[in-house]
């Protein structure tokens, strides 16, 4: 497949550009839905990186250079079709919200609006089911394609960890859930109308392949896309790193990122690193990464700019919109009161303001990288 600039493409450009230079997040997009997968010309290697294991087979198609979320020659077409804007994607309404439901709050990241949409989008049969990352033994996420409502509220959170098993992990641990995965077992399903859950570079890869028509991506009707400085590794050197830096492991509850890393340890008391600091512990294709939002997502959420026990939403179209505005009027999600309608316009436009600033931030960030040398 020939590229913008009219050169055919292959995984020798996917190599050059994007593995080769330490960018490559380990998503497995381009090995699960390379053209000559039937042939094996794509395999992962033991470290999670894309290998070229038959040469021959490979048919010079380009599809794994495109769906790559690292590569750029998508997004002009992706940006014209999720209606982008500048400077960090669509946006219809935002609001900081949280489910109505005490069950759901209490297992929530922050105001558990992921959940109670997903919830809702079941009952009212907009969806079939929600590629969600539940919590798979000790501290891994890992996707899975829910179907129940029971099973979308069990994979509600995304905790880094609870404190037991902290000190005791001694394999690598990332806060990464390989989602894309999830994405190629649906071929296999017969769901016509599914949610994903995702961090900005799995809502890309889902977007360029849907821009593509690759199968199955078309059944995935609803993107909800997280905020994501970025992921973290807490293999054994990354958990000293934590503990150096005065994050007190056997006593923390969970671990959450906003506008800082925020661990909450049992007592209740709260110990904050600034996000810099976690560059060191942050996977190397983060550092180079430059969405923030989920540009490209129905829906946008993190807990950025809301109070405690919110979560702020960036509706961005008409789908989210329906979703959203649907929750909200069965009472299943409830937006953050305020005394009057200035001081609602004046935290709305807080919320911008503040997703604005991270934005440019990891775009900065994604610059200063991309940047250096490998
Ligand atoms: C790796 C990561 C980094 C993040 N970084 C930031 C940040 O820098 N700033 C910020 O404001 N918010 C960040 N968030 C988002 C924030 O932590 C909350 O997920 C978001 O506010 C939604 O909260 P909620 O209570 O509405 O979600 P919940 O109702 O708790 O639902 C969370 C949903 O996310 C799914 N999920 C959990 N972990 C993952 C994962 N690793 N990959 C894909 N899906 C997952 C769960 O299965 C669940 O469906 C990040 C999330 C992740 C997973
Ligand atoms: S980020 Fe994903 S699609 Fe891109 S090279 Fe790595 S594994 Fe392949
Ligand atoms: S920073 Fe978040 S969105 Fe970007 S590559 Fe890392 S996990 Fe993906």
């Amino acid at each position: 497949m020939p590229g913008a600039r009219g050169k055919a493409l292959s995984f020798a450009d996917l190599q050059q550009a994007v593995i080769d230079v330490g960018r490559c997040g380990k998503c497995g997009g381009c090995v699960s839905f390379c053209s000559a997968g039937g042939l094996g010309a794509l395999a992962m290697s033991e470290d999670g990186l894309p290998l070229l294991v038959e040469p021959r087979r490979c048919l010079h198609c380009g599809l794994c250079y495109l769906i790559c979320p690292f590569t750029h020659e998508l997004d002009e077409e992706t940006h014209a079709r999720f209606g982008w804007q500048a400077p960090f994607g669509a946006c219809r309404h935002v609001a900081s919200a949280r489910a109505t439901s005490g069950a759901i709050r209490s297992v929530a990241t922050d105001g558990g609006v992921v959940t109670a949409l997903l919830v809702t989008l079941l009952e009212t049969g907009s969806i079939e089911a929600a590629i969600v990352s539940p919590r798979r033994d000790g501290l891994r996420r890992a996707p899975r394609i829910a179907t129940t409502a029971e099973e979308i509220i069990a994979a509600a959170g995304c905790q880094l960890a609870p404190t037991e098993h902290l000190e005791q992990l001694g394999q690598q641990y990332t806060t990464y859930s390989p989602t894309i995965a999830a994405v190629k077992g649906l071929a296999g399903e017969r769901l016509r109308k599914v949610a994903l859950v995702g961090v900005p570079c799995q809502v890309r890869t889902v977007r360029k392949m849907q821009a593509l028509g690759i199968i199955p991506s078309e059944v995935i009707t609803h993107v909800i896309g997280l905020f994501c400085c970025e992921s973290l590794v807490l293999d054994e050197q990354g958990l000293e790193y934590l503990r150096r830096l005065g994050v007190p492991l056997p006593q923390v509850r969970k671990l959450n990122i906003k506008e800082c890393l925020l661990a909450t340890l049992q007592d209740g008391s709260e110990v904050r690193l600034p996000l810099e600091a976690l560059d060191p512990i942050a996977r190397r294709a983060c550092l180079s990464c430059p969405d923030f939002s989920s540009e490209l997502a129905d829906l946008s959420v993190g807990g950025l700019g809301s109070p405690p026990g919110f979560t702020t939403v960036i509706v961005r179209n008409d789908r989210g919109w329906q979703s959203y505005s649907e929750a909200l009027r069965r009472g299943q999600i409830e937006e953050l009161a305020h005394t009057s309608p200035q001081a609602a316009r004046e935290h709305r436009a807080q919320l911008l303001q503040k997703v604005e600033a991270f934005c440019r931030w990891k775009q900065e960030r994604a610059a200063r990288h991309q940047r250096q040398p490998a």
